[in-house]
């Protein structure tokens, strides 16, 4: 099967030939038709991510190995399964969902298999979907998708569990003022997600007037551009001089989240989701006298993928998918995802 890979960090992906793989057991053979172009394709292929004072936190030094086919965000259609599949027949177009865990530490046994001690997560730890065919180690890791649009869908696997996760962890009441950093795919996909599952108060701040102007379309109540106005002066007059109930932040660099923390109204909850990195300075005293709490998201479980797909199939939800790449166009994908020229979504069709 044709495949993209990173051989090495910071070089460019290497399309080539490989065996393709044959399924045994539970195992399941995907055929690939849409996989999205996830900023974590990015850290992968830059191998790291950013930690304090500009250190480099190298993917390798957490179990990551090259060469690997990246790729996350899987739709596809079920070519063949091993002996001890259940339920799936081939033909059948499924979701991957592929935060995989080794199922025994305490995280897997609750459900939580994104959050697992030893992950084996599917286009990060094991070969993903920027292939024509993914193994997926288990049947229990697929999503029955029937008539929904594959590019549409694939994104849900990543961008758009994350975003519902986080959304869902910044426990919003209709009543509350919500604020969202960040309009690229998470952040639009958390936009329509915060309006479907809490009906408060959204504001979203970004520095470009496009995505704000996209953010708007899909259910913000107000947009901050940062580039131009204070986003803290801008809050405070929409709350009174009180500040937001809850900020999910899907940069998470240290200049968005040094203002997130003045963004905050008592009891405030501050979600910490993208993965620019760096490091801030926290005001100790302040986090009791105000009682803040800061959450970390980090993707999410199978059955609120389940419960996700459902909502995009109720049209509840729209994936933004904005570009179309073959496969052999991997390395051009991702270079525009790191000049931030795409818009919501870009998926590679194999
Ligand atoms: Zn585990
Ligand atoms: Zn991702």
């Amino acid at each position: 099967m044709k495949a993209a890979r990173i051989i090495k960090p910071k070089e460019p992906l290497l399309i080539e030939s490989v065996q393709t793989p044959k399924p045994k057991g539970s195992q399941v053979l995907i055929k690939v038709m849409s996989t999205g172009v996830c900023h974590s394709d990015l850290h992968l292929w830059e191998g790291g991510y950013t930690g304090p004072a500009g250190i480099i936190m190298k993917v390798e030094d957490r179990g990551v190995k090259f060469p690997l086919i990246p790729g996350h965000e899987v739709a596809g259609i079920v070519e063949g399964f091993g002996e001890d599949v259940e339920g799936f027949g081939t033909g059948e177009r499924v979701l991957v969902y592929p935060w995989i865990g080794e199922g025994l530490c305490p995280a897997c046994r609750v459900g939580e298999e994104n959050l697992c001690d030893k992950p084996r997560s599917l286009g990060v730890y094991q070969d993903g979907g920027y292939a024509e065919y993914v193994l997926v180690p288990h049947y229990k890791y697929l999503v029955n998708i029937e008539e929904q649009s594959m590019d549409d869908v694939a994104s849900l696997a990543c961008s758009g569990l994350t975003s519902f996760s986080a959304i869902k962890n910044a426990s919003v009441k209709p009543e509350e003022f919500l604020v969202i950093v960040g309009a690229g795919g998470l952040g639009l996909m958390g936009v329509q997600i915060a309006k479907a599952l809490t009906n408060s108060t959204i504001t979203v701040v970004d520095l470009d007037e496009k995505r704000l102007d996209h953010a708007r379309k899909l259910g913000a109540d107000y947009t901050v551009n940062s580039s131009s106005k204070d986003p803290v002066k801008e809050v405070n007059d929409l709350t009174d001089g009180l500040g937001a109930d809850a900020v999910v932040d899907f940069v998470n660099a240290s200049k968005t989240v040094g203002t997130d923390m003045n963004l905050l109204r008592k009891r405030g909850r501050l979600v910490l989701v993208g993965l620019f990195g760096g490091s801030v300075e926290l005001n100790l005293a302040l986090m009791p006298l105000r009682a803040f709490k800061i959450i970390g998201s980090y993707t999410g479980k199978y059955t609120d993928l389940v419960e996700l797909v459902s909502l995009a199939k109720k049209g509840v939800i729209r994936s933004v998918v904005s570009r179309r790449f073959k496969l052999d166009e991997a390395n051009d994908a991702l270079t525009q995802l790191k000049e931030g020229k795409i818009i919501g979504r870009a998926v590679i069709a194999p």
